[in-house]
């Protein structure tokens, strides 16, 4: 049977940088607009000539996609359906800045068969969001979702930032408080880090502590929890049948093809990326190998990220790994240190395991490995 993709398309356009962000992203003018629109549509005309696999989820991020216009986006789409199969039930999600006036943008993403809409929200604190340098206040990101309601999309996910300036768990849970009153369907969660070269990295910052950091953590997994939601991911959680099919696509190391600057790939057992600059996309565009994807290592990693953890048959199946004595008993200290659930069949990490998923994966790996 032929294998589905997922395509992602990367709209690189912000009308100001947030404080935090590392996100590929320029301020665009008209022209600049009109150009990048024009290439995008030739690339996915091109990449759609290179394989019959259709499509079943479509992700369109950025950047801001909520600052085009109906017929900019009408443009990609009429790109997308010429060249690829969409299958009748893809996810198509779109990302919107609810600093932006979108009733004409969300009426268009609508009738183009978008099903899924994520809003950046990050905290329900105007003086947070001013922090953070959004464009947008709560009452802003409480409009959008509104108008999305009443425009008929049923499926909804918000950002929310933890670890922010002068935060606490309290600060935390009245965000959490406020962003279940909408009742939207998925919510993803990320922990502030301080990338190089942003607006952050040059100032001095009141960060929580990491035990504050991790007791924030904790009680978002505790409060979506008792809210209906599931922990399916590190940092997303999602009401039943709300999972996002398009990033699952990533953990579980399926193919995808990703167009537009910074956008990555993983096609044909290959993983790539194009630049990270609009004029050489439009001008000379240039996509950079990144190895063999797909290995043992990326999907003990990978699913790991993942509640569903990691199926020791899968692995076994897929990559002749077992797990060894000395692997095994490994996970069942850290079981003990209640870092992960292990079962007959697979291992699977616990809320306190994924605070620090980095170390714990790297000593399965590292157990997993030493022999190979
Ligand atoms: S709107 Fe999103 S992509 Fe743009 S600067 Fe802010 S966080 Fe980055």
């Amino acid at each position: 049977m032929t294998k589905s993709l997922g395509l992602y398309i990367h709209i690189p356009f912000c009308e100001k940088k947030c404080n935090y962000c590392d996100f590929y992203s320029v301020c665009p003018d008209k022209t600049m607009r009109q150009g990048y629109i024009k290439r995008l549509c030739e690339e996915i005309i091109k990449w759609g000539a290179l394989t019959a696999r259709p499509i079943d989820t479509l992700y369109i991020g950025g950047g801001t996609p909520s600052l085009l216009t109906a017929e900019e986006l009408e443009k990609i789409f009429s790109a997308v359906r010429q060249s690829f199969v969409l299958t009748d039930d893809a996810e198509i999600t779109c990302e919107v800045n609810p600093a932006d006036n979108v009733s004409e943008f969300l009426s268009a993403a609508k009738g183009l068969g978008v099903n899924r809409i994520s809003i950046g929200i990050q905290s329900a604190d105007d003086n947070e969001l001013k922090v953070l340098g959004r464009r947008h206040s709560f009452a802003d990101a409480v409009n959008t979702v509104k108008l999305a309601r009443s425009i008929g999309f049923h499926n909804i996910t918000a950002d929310l930032m933890l670890g922010l300036p002068d935060s606490s768990v309290s600060t935390l849970q009245k965000s959490i408080d406020a962003l279940l009153k909408l009742n939207i369907e998925h919510i993803s969660a990320y922990i502030l880090k301080i990338e190089k070269d942003t607006p952050f990295s040059a100032i001095s910052l009141n960060i929580p502590s990491d035990d504050c950091v991790a007791d924030q953590y904790l009680q978002l997994c505790r409060s979506l929890n008792e809210h209906g939601f599931s922990h399916y991911e590190i940092s997303n959680f999602a009401k039943k049948d709300f999972e996002s099919r398009h990033n699952n696509k990533y953990w579980l190391t399926e193919e995808y093809i990703g167009i537009g600057p910074s956008a990555h790939s993983f096609f044909d057992g290959k993983r790539f990326f194009y630049e990270r600059d609009l004029n050489s996309f439009i001008e000379n565009t240039k996509i950079i190998e990144d190895g063999d994807g797909g290995s043992g290592e990326e999907f003990v990693m990978l699913s790991l990220r993942l509640k569903r953890g990691l199926i020791f048959s899968e692995l076994e199946d897929r990559f002749g790994i077992e797990f060894s004595d000395r692997a095994m008993s490994l996970i069942k200290n850290l079981e003990k240190n209640r870092l992960c659930i292990v079962t007959d069949t697979s291992v699977s990490l616990t809320d306190e395991g994924m605070l620090v998923s980095n170390s714990v994966i790297n000593n399965i790996l590292g157990v997993l490995y030493e022999n190979l």
